[in-house]
């Protein structure tokens, strides 16, 4: 196995304004320089709130992470960025156009600008790992052969799994399929490239591996990057903004010396591990004794 790591991306100069370079890290900025715009954001589902009041920004050009435990509506955010769901109430622009709006041809359209590596990111079992990459430009463009051939192998190149090319997904672990999923996703060049729970399931090698493949794509390709992550050890060290999720808005944000820095219980808790504090470790439930009883009746 000598599947080559990429190489890391020579701190190429990063284009994210810092404050130190008198931009804002928030993100507030001036309207074009985000990416996506979140405004006093509700959504609910089967009466519940999942989002109550969520404002949030991504920076051109830089790595945003969304953090939250396990069942704050994360994944339900990118459903709503990607169009796949509308908001009850509130604003939300990508690539500074009202999704909200948007005809089903401009959805299309905008979905045609933006990579996904899914959650649960399967590859097609029946095709090779090349043809698994060359799937989404089969669907989308008509490329000669040949083009095409050298476009999915420049993608696993910078994979690091040209070597792959010829293997079927059974054949490859967990953190190589990782691999090839985010190769499927970069394969359109995408302008926004988004990562829901990309480190799920990984050893720790290869979720350094993949860390660092999310750092040299944004940096090497310059492309915009939402880390969705219950993980914030791993997306601590790689996102230029953190935003912390709880009870249907942010808790918490800022850079990752600020979240480190940052006093809140919520965020406390978060960085900590702890089962319970502010976010409960309960699902929101009835009276235990009454439902017991109830059962009985
Ligand atoms: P996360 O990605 O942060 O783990 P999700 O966005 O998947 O959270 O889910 C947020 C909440 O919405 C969860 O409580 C989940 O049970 C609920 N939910 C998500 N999708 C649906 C759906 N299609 N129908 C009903 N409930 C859903
Ligand atoms: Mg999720």
């Amino acid at each position: 196995m000598s599947a080559a790591p990429p190489p890391a991306a020579a701190g190429a100069g990063s284009q994210v304004p810092t404050p130190a370079d008198g931009g804002s890290a928030t993100g507030e900025g001036r309207p074009e320089d985000n990416v996506v715009r979140v405004r006093d954001l509700h959504y609910s589902i089967g009466g519940r709130a999942i989002f109550a009041g969520l404002s949030l920004q991504v920076r051109r050009g830089g790595i945003t992470a969304v953090m939250g435990p396990s069942g704050t509506g994360k994944t339900t955010l990118l459903r709503l960025i990607m169009g796949q769901a509308r908001a009850d109430r509130g604003s939300l622009s990508v690539f500074g156009e009202d999704v909200e709006g948007l005809s089903r041809e401009r959805l299309y359209a905008l979905r045609q600008r933006v990579g996904m590596l899914f959650q649960n990111g399967a590859l097609l079992t029946d095709l090779s790992v090349f043809e698994n990459v060359a799937f989404p430009v089969r669907e989308h463009a008509r490329l000669p052969e040949s083009v095409l051939r050298e476009l999915v192998l420049m993608k696993l190149q910078a994979v690091g799994l040209r070597g792959a090319a010829g293997l079927m997904p059974s054949e490859l672990s967990g953190g190589m399929a990782r691999r090839v999923a985010l190769a499927r996703a970069i394969v359109m060049d995408p302008e926004l490239l988004i990562y829901d729970e990309p480190f799920v399931g990984l050893d720790p090698i290869s979720m350094g591996v993949i860390r660092r493949l999310i750092q040299s794509l944004n940096q090497t390709l310059g492309i915009t990057s939402i880390v969705v992550s219950h993980d914030v050890r791993e997306i601590a060290l790689i996102a230029h903004y953190s935003y912390l999720l709880s009870g249907g808005r942010v808790v918490a944000e800022g850079t990752p010396g600020e979240l480190a820095a940052a006093s809140g219980e919520v965020v406390r808790q978060f960085m900590s591990g702890s089962p319970d504090g502010p976010v409960p470790f309960h699902y929101p439930a009835g009276d235990y004794f009454q439902q017991l009883i109830e059962r009985d009746r």
